[in-house]
Parts: structure tokens; sequence; C-alpha cells
């Protein structure tokens, strides 16, 4: 087994990892296993993943300090409480996506379109406390040891080539997938399992009532019957849900309140207050939902309208006005376009996409200068397909 995981694994260039085959006891769950990163390894590789998985999923949610900041201190509360300690970091990703990932080391997001999903701060620490285990147990450290992601690293790097750069309705469709080949796919129904069992007991430690981990499973079962892909391509694919788990979740969740010394909070009412600006955006953002399905069908002037409507609404959400700059460079509104990417990125400066979009409408406006400018600094934020080329097409 070693030496059919060696070879490919060699493949992995940019991370020059010296692999030492032992066996230890895992952290969480005291089981021995075979370990193949030692922790150092295993840290180092989620940190240095960390800022390009982010970029590729839509980079991070700027609009909305308080609530960054919010999540950040339910995650670190839980994290005191569990059985490893970890760099552990949290964060909100920009992403209409209902999702939420870990990377090994304890580098965990939740995305935006999942916050809006949960009704209660229990149901945030019961999301979170999921992931901490995924990192904490070593499911996602064990997953790469076995090799499992390369073939998708393969595949994904193979379908980025593919891309029509000509097509400017299509700008982002490329590229961005390469820098998540660390998020696990899917980890299998016992890792699932033991994720929600020790994330309970982690929410009980914290204080949080351990219902909640049930009512979260069951909202997801009740969204994954006549779901749309939206749904089926982020949490519920990788975290598949199951009436066996809002079964085993109720169970420990019995267990564990009639062991329960301490007085412990659902935060319904914290939630929501917390959760209050962004429900707010709730109507722009479906909005721009329908604006960009209608980009892709090829309806511009619907796009143009939705899109017209979602900003009248809200004017403070970077993806939507890089929504508006993909709509206006479809209909080759290129001046229109450099102003809408400018929106996106006075908001959040550090996402490559939005200089991606506003160089790839310079260049459209011979703008050359302006043009390489946005594209190297889209580069270096996070390196795409479609910038390396465009920036090939202007001779450096
Ligand atoms: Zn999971």
């Amino acid at each position: 087994m070693l030496s059919a995981l060696t070879a490919p694994v060699q493949r992995l260039l940019w991370l020059p990892i010296v692999f030492l085959a032992g066996c230890a006891v895992n952290p969480v769950t005291g089981k021995n296993e075979l370990m193949l990163l030692d922790e150092s390894q295993e840290i180092s590789m989620g940190a240095k993943q960390f800022e390009p998985t982010q970029q590729s999923q839509g980079g991070r949610y700027m609009s909305d300090p308080d609530l960054t900041r919010y999540v950040s201190e339910i995650g670190q509360r839980l994290a005191r409480v569990a059985d490893r300690s970890l760099p552990y970091e949290f964060v909100i990703i920009d992403d209409s996506t209902p999702n939420a990932w870990a990377l090994p080391g304890g580098k965990i997001a939740v995305n935006r379109g999942l916050l809006t999903k949960l009704n209660s701060e229990a149901e945030l620490a019961a999301v979170l406390s999921h992931e901490i285990v995924h990192a904490a147990a070593r499911h996602s450290a064990k997953s790469i040891e076995r090799g499992m992601l390369l073939s998708s690293v393969i595949g994904v790097a193979s379908s980025a080539i593919d891309q029509n750069a000509g097509n400017y309705g299509r700008i982002f469709d490329n590229g961005a997938q390469l820098g998540a080949q660390f998020i696990v796919s899917s980890y299998g129904r016992e890792a699932e399992l033991e994720s929600d069992a020790y994330g309970m007991i982690y929410m009980m430690r914290a204080g949080f009532d351990p219902e909640a981990a049930v009512s979260l499973q069951e909202t997801f079962v009740q969204l994954s019957k006549g779901q749309s892909n939206n749904w089926l391509d982020g949490m519920l694919a990788s975290h598949p849900p199951s009436q066996e788990r809002v079964e085993k979740n109720r169970d420990t969740a019995q267990r564990l309140k009639q062991a329960a010394r301490q007085d412990l909070t659902l935060g319904f009412d914290r939630y929501q207050s917390k959760l209050n600006r962004l429900s707010q955006q709730s109507q722009a953002y479906n909005q721009t939902q329908t604006a960009l399905i209608a980009l892709k069908e090829g309806d511009l002037s619907k796009a143009q309208s939705e899109i017209q409507t979602a900003l009248e609404q809200s004017q403070s959400e970077a993806q939507i006005h890089s929504a508006a700059g993909q709509i206006a460079m479809a209909r080759q509104e290129f001046r229109q376009a450099q102003t809408h990417f400018s929106a996106a990125i006075k908001i959040n400066p550090n996402h490559f996409r939005y200089f991606l979009g506003r160089g790839l409408a310079a260049k459209a406006l011979n703008q050359t200068d302006a043009a390489r400018a946005d594209l190297q600094q889209s580069q270096a934020l996070f390196s795409s397909q479609a910038a390396a080329q465009a920036l090939a097409e202007l001779g450096g």
C-alpha cells in the first residue's frame, strides 16, 4: 500500500513532504492507526493551502466584520474544549452555496450561504464542532494519506485547461477550482458519524445544547429532498445527511443531556441578531442568483434587469458587484464592467476574481498597462489559467 501511495504523492511537487510511516494513537478517538504525516506536516500543509483554498471558493466575506468575529469566537470556544490542540482558525467564505470545510491542521471555513440556513447559535456550534472533529481526528489528513484526493486534483486540472477566453460570459468558470483540491469531497459514513458524536461532546463542554445537532441534521435531510444541485454540490455532498445521522444524534443528545451539570444554551435570539445584517441582503442575493442563471442561459436582458434590481437593493456586497461586472462583460459593456469590478475590489481588495475581471475589461478596451497591472495582481493573489492566458496575449 505504501509503494502504491508514494509514486502519485511525489507528483504533488509543491508539497515537499518526507513520509515517515508509523503507528500512532488518534488524538480524538484513542484508536491506533497508521499515520504517514506527522503533526507538523499536517499543520503546515493545511496552513499553506488555507489562502488558495479560500480564493478558489470566493474569498473571505468582508462586508460584515462583526459576523466574522462572532463565528470565530464560537469556533474558538469549541476549539478550547476539543481533544486536540491545533492552530484553529475560522473564516466566512463569500459564497452562496451552503457549505463548510476543514483543512488538515484545523483551518476551518463556513460559507455565507450556510450561515443563512441556520437557526441558532447552537446550530452554528454544531457545524463548527463537526468540522473541528474532521480536523482533530485527522479525517482530512487521512484522506490525503490515502491518496484519495489525487484523482480529483488531476481531473480538475485538466478540465480547467478547457476554457474559452473569447466568451466573456464565462470568465470565471475556469481555473478557480485548482485551489480546492484539499477540500475533501467525501469523508465517508464512519467519519461523518464520528464527527457528529464527538462534535456534540464538544458542544456540551462549551455549554451549547447538543439537541441543535439533531435539528441541524433534520434541516439538511429536509433540504436534500427535492433540492437543487446547488445543495448537492455543497454541504450535502461532502457531509451526506441521513435519517441514520438524525437518529444517532438524537440518542447522543439524550445521553449527553442526562449527564449535563450546567445550563445549555441554544442562543436563538443572539444568532438572529448577529445574522440580521446578512439576512437583509438575502433578496438581493436571490436576484443575483437569478441574474447569473439567466447569464448562463444566454438571456442577457433578463440578467441585466435582475442584477440592476439587486444593486438597487444592496451596494455593500462584493459578489453582487462582481456578478454585475460579469454580466457587463457578456454584454461587451467593458467600461461598466470596470466600474462594477472596482466596486467589488473596494469591498474586498484581496480576491483574485475581481482583478481578473477588471483586467480582462481593460484588455478589451486596449488599456494595456491597466490590464497588465490587474492581471498580475490577480495572479499574485491566486494563479489562474485565464489570467495567465490573457497576460500571454498581452505579451508579458
Ligand atoms: Zn462532515
